[in-house]
């Protein structure tokens, strides 16, 4: 007995075996979705088309070939049809031809069937050249048309699809015209080409090959987007061959003791399997879960970026349309104060005073959302310029000293005569200042803030220290981010909205400097300091 098969049947029988693991799997995959179920079917017929083709040209079936040659003609129509009905459906859920033309379709294709295998179209078999040929009739020539349509038309329809498709359905069409595109591409050139023209068919045994590469394609663009599925299916796949491998064993068991034992390993290998395939699900469950949970994450991160850019314009707009108003009653409150409409009597004057102290703080206040909305859009511009730190701090001083003498403090700094250069934006140097004395001011009952600007590592640090109301080191953390109020400042009552710091911050990280916040404690002062390195970066 010749126990040799050859390489084509080989060939056939494990593209069969794949069409067919294929087929199921994609129908496990997902077994509502009409694309998977087109798939299925069609996995199915070309497995059997491809059995009936291979027969037809086995030398083996050589008295058989008759009826070989006419089932795989038979099969071959439907075959195409499912290509067609396929190439509308791929990869969406929902079928999507009219059920009119589908029956249209079937029938004419049922009816090729027919004619197909009926003496009109299959006439006799030319066995001559040792490979059975059909000899066909007039009855051959509606196959050749409807085989011809049903699979130049899906690549048609793909390729229009595929140009209006978008995201990951664009991505799957292409897999699937590239796996269509390949095997047509093959059949034309090896089987169709050199059989029609040479009279050559030997590549004819390597079609199961050809409708492997675009089953394989057409699954792997069908099941893309749950890919993790693959695990549970190989985990599933793995422990039933297993199972039926010591089943086998266990069965061809020589002896009583062999029998107990192979049928204790058959039980082991279930059981664990079993186990096995929970435990790969529930983690493919979890990463699928994880990675949903990702996407609707970033999806909300950029939903808060874009409310937070909303934000940042309207800011912006609302503050330029404050501002105006604003300056305009500061100069008629100043006109007024300096008699400019005529005499005021000292109860007007100190109605004036709260008017023009009011209205400076809404400046201050409209100033800062301006900054923040600058820096936030990235507008903050920085003009770096010689200029002299003791002026300026004399300048705050000044501006600050009626709040000072309203609270009773004392300001204090030593180096009010020297000279201090230093290479800053001004504007942006005199914010920051101000707003660390302004706080001081705010924070502290009563006792003294001192002013020191040190020399230190090449560059200039200034320090702003209270005897205010201090603060604990887990809050501190926080001043200097936007819109953050102390708990310290919970039993005070003073104004403020927690954007100083923040802007403060900004803009001496614009310099290239550092920031900071210190206190020994509540009720035992603070340190508000910056450092300015020599030459800021430009
Ligand atoms: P605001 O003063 O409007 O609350 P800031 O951004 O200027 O906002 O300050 C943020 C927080 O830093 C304040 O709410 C306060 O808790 C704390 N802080 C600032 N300066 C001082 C200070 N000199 N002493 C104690 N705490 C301070």
């Amino acid at each position: 007995m010749d126990f040799f098969i050859p390489i084509r049947i080989v060939l056939l029988i494990v593209a069969v075996i794949f069409n067919l693991i294929l087929s199921f799997f994609v129908l496990k995959n997902n077994a509502r979705s009409a694309t998977n179920r087109i798939f299925f079917v069609m996995a199915l017929i070309i497995s059997v088309w491809l059995l009936a083709n291979g027969a037809s040209i086995e030398e083996k079936f050589l008295d058989s070939s008759h009826f070989w040659i006419r089932a795989s003609f038979f099969w071959a129509a439907p075959m195409t049809l499912l290509f067609f009905i396929l190439a509308h459906t791929a990869p969406k859920e929902q079928f999507q031809m009219s059920k009119k033309l589908l029956r249209f379709l079937i029938a004419i294709t049922v009816f090729v069937m027919f004619l197909s295998i009926s003496p009109f179209a299959i006439i006799d078999v030319d066995l001559q050249s040792g490979i059975p040929k059909p000899v066909t009739g007039w009855g051959i020539l509606p196959f050749g048309i409807l085989a011809i349509f049903f699979t130049v038309s899906p690549i048609v329809i793909l390729f229009s699809r595929f140009k209006r498709a978008v995201d990951i359905e664009k991505k799957q069409l292409k897999i699937i015209i590239s796996g269509m595109v390949i095997m047509q591409g093959l059949i034309i050139s090896t089987v169709f080409i050199p059989s029609m023209f040479y009279g050559e068919s030997s590549f004819v045994s390597l079609m199961p090959l050809y409708t492997l590469v675009f089953l394989s394609f057409t699954t792997y663009a069908i099941i893309r987007h749950g890919l993790f599925d693959i695990k549970v299916l190989t985990s599933q796949l793995l422990v039933i061959v297993l199972s039926l491998i010591m089943l086998i064993n266990f069965f061809a068991s020589k002896s009583v003791i062999g029998g107990v034992f192979n049928f204790f390993i058959f039980i082991s290998v279930v059981s664990m399997g079993g186990l096995l395939v929970k435990s790969v699900m529930r983690e493919v469950k979890r990463r699928e879960e994880v990675a949903h949970l990702a996407h609707k994450l970033e999806r909300a991160n950029l939903r808060l970026k874009e409310l937070d850019e909303i934000k940042t314009e309207f800011m912006s707009i609302a503050s330029h349309q404050l501002r105006t108003p604003l300056t305009v009653i500061k100069g008629f409150v100043s006109l007024i104060q300096e008699g400019a409409y005529g005499k005021t009597n000292e109860k007007i004057k100190e109605v004036l005073k709260n008017i023009y102290e009011t209205n400076e703080h809404l400046i201050h206040l409209v100033d800062d959302f301006l900054n923040i909305s600058r820096i936030e859009q990235g507008r903050a511009k920085y003009e770096f310029k010689k200029m002299d730190l003791t002026e300026l701090i004399n300048g705050v001083i000044v501006e600050l000293a009626i709040k000072v003498s309203a609270k009773n403090l004392k300001i204090i700094f030593g180096q009010q005569g020297e000279k201090i250069e230093i290479v800053a934006d001004s504007e942006k140097i005199r914010h920051v200042i101000y707003n660390f004395i302004d706080n001081a001011i705010k924070y502290t009952e009563k006792g003294v803030i001192k002013i020191i600007v040190d020399k230190e590592d090449g560059g200039h640090t200034l320090r702003v220290i209270d005897t205010g109301i201090g603060f604990d080191k887990i809050d501190h953390a926080n001043f200097f981010q936007k819109f953050y109020r102390g708990k310290n400042t919970k039993r005070l009552d003073a104004q403020g909205v927690g954007m100083g710091l923040y802007v403060c911050r900004k803009f001496i990280e614009g310099h290239g400097g550092k920031i900071w916040a210190k206190s020994k404690g509540p009720q035992k002062g603070s340190e508000f300091g910056f450092w300015l390195k020599p030459k800021p970066a430009s």
